[in-house]
């Protein structure tokens, strides 16, 4: 089976390796770069993108993360998406710029930041139950960025390449489709 990684420095990973399993693959835990080796995917969670920016730049495991995230397949949910993308606003912060995409944090504000919504999506199966925490709102996607689901004109479900991100929740669904294809991007 696939092992797949799944960031556990902070945030919502626990969520994610039962959804890795439950799908058949091996979910590992990444708390160190050396967690890295041999992977053949990496889950990046939801929480709270500065916190995560801070643990990873102690010692080499942001240059590590580097060059992973723009090697292999890698899952960016929320705070994750935040993480990889090209440009980040509200406030600006570092990133790995593997998606381009523009994204700006918290971009929902108080009484929408958090909401459970069924949205349309190009994956097969019929709309998608999405888990909205603090959301970020993806502002603009570069042309090699392939639009997987939206929310009000704004892409939430998104995928270049190796790497694939949402700005919501799949973890906290009841739907495994979106984890099922990042399976599926790194079979193929
Ligand atoms: N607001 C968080 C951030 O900016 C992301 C929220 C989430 O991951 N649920 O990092």
């Amino acid at each position: 089976p696939l092992t797949i990684g799944v960031l556990a420095l902070q945030g919502a990973f626990g969520a994610h390796a039962k959804v890795v399993a439950a799908l058949g693959a091996t979910p590992r835990p990444v708390r160190l770069p050396e967690h890295l080796d041999g992977l053949d995917g990496l889950i990046m969670p939801g929480g709270e993108s500065t916190t995560m920016l801070k643990s990873l730049e102690r010692g080499n495991f942001y240059d590590a993360l580097n060059t992973f995230v723009h090697t292999t397949p890698t899952f960016g949910t929320c705070a994750g998406c935040i993480l990889l993308a090209t440009d980040v606003s509200s406030p600006a912060q570092k990133s790995f710029a593997a998606l381009d995409i523009t994204v700006q944090r918290n971009a929902y504000g108080r009484q929408l930041d958090s909401t459970i919504l069924t949205e349309p999506t190009t994956l097969p199966g019929g709309p998608l139950e999405m888990v909205f925490i603090r959301a970020p709102r993806i502002d603009r996607t570069g042309p090699a960025v392939e639009v997987l689901a939206s929310r009000d004109e704004h892409p939430v479900l998104v995928r270049q390449g190796h790497i694939l991100a949402a700005t919501f929740h799949p973890e906290l669904g009841h739907d495994t489709r979106v984890h099922q294809l990042f399976l599926d991007m790194i079979k193929a």
